[in-house]
């Protein structure tokens, strides 16, 4: 009988500009690990990370709430967070939490859940930090690599990125509201123009089609956003400059990370990866704000990370 798993999930960036809700990608810029211990009863969080540790507000804690009570276990749980990515920075953070919990709660009672499962107990605990469910960040960080998000019913679709796709990735210290995700949600606009959402129709499917061939250039070149970007913009300090910045510094594409405000330029192993970073820096430093920048690429999922 096990008694503990620990399992680790990587960071992910959500909706790659046109794919809004739809789209995850699962990058290895930070990581979060997760051990559940077996108790004799209750749900107990233990972290040293700044993150709420009432199980009913913490996404992992929701998670095991969830699991707990579908799979009528009787036993107590404690779950020890490390967190290892930035919280309420766009980065999946708490997706990422969730994520690994639902792997390690699945291990440690021998659920043998399969992906799809999985990543539907992960994003219930998504409630717990954006206010609803949603999927895209804990598809990535469950299964790796990218994801499309299939709802009613839930079915995840992954694909293996091509090997020479690289992300340069602008983390900007600024202080963010503790309900982020709530309120740059509430600035989308809840009519779009038909030509807007043929733009990035076209742009979505071609993002599908980049990673299907194998194309980084394809991606990159796709990475457009004519309805969300535009209305969230504002919430990220010097947005337009990191972006001009980036592009003239040879980034194929360039938008928010998730629901920001960290920011994400796609690229290839080829390219002068360090210098499209410096040239973020440099667009964010044009508002006197700090950033931290990170060269990454796709990762793993914590289901095929398990230790
Ligand atoms: P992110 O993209 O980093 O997940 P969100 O704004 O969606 O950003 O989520 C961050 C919010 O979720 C913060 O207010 C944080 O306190 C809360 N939260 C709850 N549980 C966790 C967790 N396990 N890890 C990180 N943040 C969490």
């Amino acid at each position: 009988m096990i008694s503990k798993v620990t399992v680790k999930a990587p960071s992910s960036t959500a909706n790659l500009g046109p794919g809004f809700d739809v789209f995850g990608l699962a990058i290895d810029a930070f990581y979060d690990t997760i051990t559940l211990t077996k108790t004799k009863s209750g749900i107990k969080i233990i972290t040293d990370d700044n993150i709420p540790t009432n199980p009913e507000k913490n996404t992992a804690g929701l998670v095991v709430k969830n699991m707990k009570k579908k799979f009528k276990i009787k036993d107590g749980i404690e779950i020890k967070i490390k967190k290892g990515i930035p919280a309420g920075y766009g980065m999946g953070s708490s997706a990422a939490s969730a994520a690994a919990t639902a792997v390690a709660f699945d291990k440690l009672f021998g659920l043998k859940l399969n992906g799809n499962s999985l990543v539907e107990f992960a994003g219930s605990g998504e409630k717990a930090s954006a206010g609803t469910v949603h999927y895209d960040n804990v598809a990535a960080s469950v299964l790796g690599g990218f994801v499309i998000v299939k709802t009613n019913p839930l079915d995840i679709i992954r694909i293996e990125p091509p090997t020479n796709l690289r992300m340069c990735i602008a983390v900007p210290t600024i202080n963010v509201p503790k309900k982020k995700t709530k309120v740059s949600r509430s600035v989308i606009p809840k009519k779009i123009k038909l030509s807007d959402s043929i733009l990035n129709l076209s742009n979505a499917a071609a993002i599908v089609a980049g990673f299907m061939k194998k194309d980084s250039e394809i991606i990159g070149n796709s990475i457009k956003d004519v309805i969300v970007e535009p209305a969230r913009q504002h919430m990220i300090p010097g947005f337009a400059k990191v972006k001009e910045n980036a592009i003239k510094a040879g980034a194929l594409g360039v938008t928010i990370s998730g629901a920001g405000p960290s920011v994400i330029a796609f690229s290839k192993s080829s390219a002068n990866l360090k210098k499209i970073s410096l040239a973020m820096a440099k667009g964010f430093a044009s508002t006197n704000t700090k950033c931290q920048t990170v060269i990454c690429k796709p990762s793993k999922g914590a289901a095929n990370k398990r230790k």
